[in-house]
């Protein structure tokens, strides 16, 4: 068997599983908007709205195109092999040419929709707020990132596959495992690279926040407002860090654009995650997510003779994490039906919780605004939904909420 055209017939696949997708999405632009949400826009922001996602879904299926086509042709002319000496001879500086070739390439073919999806569609919309200044910093803090982890991940396997064998997957994945505990819990730190974060000021929301807090038992280290309108209009909020570490984050434009109810809504939402540990039970199944792909890098670094197909004379841990990564794009769509749908039931829950402690109705129109906001899709299509939404729609959540203040 030829597994240079095993993984062409991957890619191509993968690529039209999401073309179906965009389908389905570019149709639900015209689905008629449920009763309970049809105050969000009006007739002219409706419009706009739909105007807007056609743009962005039109940018995005381009943009998956030119990723697919750049692979593909990379793969079909053996190009990774080509570059493998690169930086030298021997295990480390094969692996490291190949692995920084191609996370060059694919950032340099992002750059130009990333620009046009924030310059362009984003601005063109009064969303965008980052300037080009900006906007090059983080492109370039993307792609160090992105080296250093792709880097870092092929250096481990080349390490670990010497000195484990058929160990390999168990401590692969506890290592991966790590890393993203890790991360969460640096997750802070990493997001100054990006964002300024300033603790709430004294006033009204801040003892209202502070009250919640400690009518729950709940403790945490700080509240703070990240500076999110330094890119874009949006707003949001979020629960970052472990035990005693944990931060509340608000967006300066959530702060700037709703009530003080509508705040505390959603901080009551946000604290229900917290009490009810959903971050710890996503966790569970990121550990099956991690235990997967060490067992396909396993499998992909043991066969060998795969290499020779694609030019290699021997095993590239570099072009092996590459293989890697297509053989998880096959499998994601399976795990993100599994972790949208526990991840809906969380949020449905957390909604809850802010009904319970009174916030119902500023739920309801501290989401609506929301949504306006952040130009969200009211009637999304339902397979899509099922299979990759991480919050049910706003209509859903609306009549859940509305349920449970009757009960
Ligand atoms: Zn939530």
């Amino acid at each position: 068997m030829n597994f240079k055209i095993l993984v062409l017939v991957l890619l191509c696949l993968i690529n039209l599983y999401k073309l179906w997708e965009s389908r389905l999405e570019r149709k639900s632009f015209g689905n008629p908007i449920p009763d309970n949400v049809s105050d969000v826009y009006d007739t002219v922001t409706y419009l706009r709205w739909k105007q807007y996602s056609r743009e962005k879904s039109s940018l995005r299926i381009v943009h998956s195109l030119a990723g697919f086509v750049l692979s593909f042709l990379l793969i079909l002319f053996n190009a990774y092999s080509a570059v493998e000496n690169v930086l030298g001879t021997g295990i480390y500086p094969a692996l490291l040419s190949v692995t920084l070739f191609e996370t060059l390439a694919g950032w340099l073919v992002d750059i130009p929709f990333e620009w046009y999806d924030t310059m362009k569609i984003e601005e063109k919309y009064g969303f965008n707020r980052s300037s080009s200044r900006t906007f090059a910093a983080d492109q370039v803090k993307h792609l160090m990132i992105g080296c250093l982890i792709s880097c870092g991940l092929a250096c481990m396997l080349a390490a670990f596959h010497g000195w484990l064998g058929a160990w390999l997957p168990l401590v692969f994945a506890c290592v991966l495992f790590l890393i993203v505990l890790f991360i969460t819990f640096l997750y802070p730190f990493f997001s100054r690279i990006f964002n300024k974060f300033t603790p709430l000021e004294d006033g009204e929301l801040k003892d209202r926040l502070t009250s919640l807090l400690t009518k729950n038992g709940y403790k945490v280290r700080a509240i703070q407002v990240m500076d999110a309108s330094r890119r874009s209009s949006k707003s949001n909020a979020y629960f970052t860090g472990f035990g005693k570490m944990k931060t509340i984050v608000l967006y300066d434009t959530l702060v700037s654009t709703m009530t003080t109810d509508e705040i505390c809504a959603v901080f009551a939402h946000e604290m229900g995650h917290g009490i009810n540990k959903d971050t710890t039970k996503g966790q569970a199944i990121t550990i099956l997510q991690m235990l997967v792909i060490a067992c396909l890098a396993y499998l992909t670094v043991s066969c060998g003779e795969i290499y020779s197909d694609f030019g290699f004379e021997g095993v590239n841990y570099g072009f092996a994490m590459i293989l890697v990564g297509i053989e998880m794009s096959v499998i994601t769509p399976l795990f993100g039906m599994l972790t949208s749908w526990i991840s809906r039931r969380h949020e449905y829950r957390a909604d809850r919780h802010a009904v319970k402690e009174g916030y119902g109705a500023a739920l309801i129109s501290g989401l609506k605004k929301l949504s306006r906001g952040n130009f969200a899709n009211l009637a999304p299509s339902p397979v899509i939904v099922k299979l990759e939404y991480s919050h049910p729609t706003l209509s859903q959540r609306i009549a859940a909420i509305e349920k449970a203040m009757k009960e």
